[in-house]
């Protein structure tokens, strides 16, 4: 730590969910990935884009998946900005768009990034706590004048949804820049994209991480008016999508019936996953993601996390307030959730 500055010594560290080197020997269901393969239309897409052109840069703006997503929702490439996963326009903001002088609010708990980046670039923020049902109360964010909000829709790690009506309401009374991260409103949510035309301050963060199975591709995407999106395009890196991010998430975007295939899967299986815990004693917070928070009233989760832990399958834990109380379960293959629900009733039991 030698030569590190002061705000990098003191800020907390995101820690993310454990990616082993022997993946085959586990069975991974902590970092909200789909849990099913790219179609092929897409894989080839990519693998067709591994070729000569490689030697050159990619377009500086992504122009090609700008266009074909704002013609999808209705907006023009102006109202679109292509990033290297969700998680840069979220560096973006923090690095560019809140005075020092301004204060951000994250809700708590939520996804730690948000916290981990403000402290990296010095933006003051609160953590404002859900309510006892693991909701967002508006009203708490029209307290103070907060410059910037990120509203998480599904929210990561809880699963639960806003109304679309209260995130609104609130839209039109807020001042500061609202974020309306959207990284798993594919599954059940309801996106608030359309109401990027109607308010200036608004953003909608996508990613092609969850529910088009291409976290390792890294593309995210932020919808806002054209005057938010011509500043992250001059914060960003000089090319910050390479080539072959560009062509999967181009032939991603067309192939609508491979995603639809995925996604229901992923929610068939949840379903199935639900029923049996609760059919097991455990509480699920009621989700609208491809995960679940859930709790047991015999087992703590740390003691869940461990025991599952050390029989190779891996869920997510997180120490802190309130989200200690539970372990969060990606939703897997049916194969997968099968051994999971076998090995969570022998830990049940005291096996
Ligand atoms: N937002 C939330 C709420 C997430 O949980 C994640 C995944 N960890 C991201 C954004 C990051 O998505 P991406 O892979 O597009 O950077």
């Amino acid at each position: 730590m030698k030569y590190w500055n002061t705000r990098l010594k003191k800020m907390a560290e995101y820690i993310p969910g454990e990616q082993p080197e022997n993946l085959d020997e586990y069975i991974k269901l902590n970092t909200n990935e789909s849990p099913f393969s790219p179609s092929p239309v897409v894989l080839d897409a990519i693998k067709k884009a591994a070729d000569a052109s490689l030697r050159r840069y990619p377009n500086p703006t992504t122009m090609s998946v700008r266009e074909a997503f704002a013609k999808r929702n209705g907006l023009t490439a102006e109202n679109v900005f292509v990033a290297n996963g969700s998680d840069e326009i979220f560096t973006l903001l923090l690095r560019g768009f809140v005075d020092p002088e301004a204060l951000a609010a994250f809700p708590y708990p939520s996804y730690s990034l948000y916290y981990t980046l403000a402290e990296a670039n010095g933006v003051q923020y609160e953590r404002i706590p859900l309510t006892k049902d693991l909701d967002i109360n508006f009203a708490d964010y029209l307290k103070k004048r907060y410059a910037l909000v990120i509203v998480c829709n599904p929210n990561n790690p809880t699963g639960r949804g806003v109304d679309l009506g209260a995130l609104k309401n609130f839209a039109g009374k807020f001042k500061g820049l609202l974020v309306v991260d959207e990284a798993y409103v594919d599954f059940y949510g309801e996106t608030a994209i359309d109401l990027v035309r109607a308010f200036d301050n608004l953003i909608v963060t996508r990613s092609f991480s969850k529910s088009y199975s291409l976290a390792g591709l890294r593309v995210g995407i932020a919808a806002a008016n054209a005057d938010i999106i011509r500043g992250f395009i001059k914060l960003k890196d000089s090319y910050n999508v390479d080539r072959l991010a560009e062509a999967g998430a181009l032939a991603a975007l067309a192939d609508q019936k491979g995603f639809k295939y995925n996604v229901g899967m992923v929610r068939d299986n949840k379903e199935y996953l639900e029923e049996r815990l609760g059919g097991l004693g455990f509480s699920v917070v009621p989700s609208k993601a491809n995960f679940l928070l859930v709790r047991h009233p015999d087992v703590s989760a740390k003691k869940i996390y461990e025991e599952l832990y050390a029989r190779k399958i891996l869920v997510r834990y997180f120490a802190g307030a309130v989200q200690s109380e539970y372990v969060r379960i990606s939703i897997g293959t049916m194969m997968e959730l099968r051994a999971l629900v076998k090995e969570l009733e022998a830990i049940i039991k005291g096996e």
